[in-house]
């Protein structure tokens, strides 16, 4: 199973990876979820759980 992302904007798979960490927004604790978000252009692709790392 990959954890390859998509960006619909530019139409580019975005590996995990390579994808830019940001703060969440809103009131998810920011220590336990990041988002992901697409390198090339920003968008905002998933939010993941990373309170296990
Ligand atoms: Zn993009």
């Amino acid at each position: 199973m990959s954890d390859d992302l998509h960006c619909e904007t530019c139409r580019e798979d975005v590996s995990r990876a390579a994808a830019t960490r940001t703060e969440t927004y809103g009131d998810l604790d920011s220590d336990s979820w990041q988002t992901l978000c697409c390198p090339t252009c920003g968008s905002r692709l998933k939010t993941v759980f990373v309170g296990d790392e």
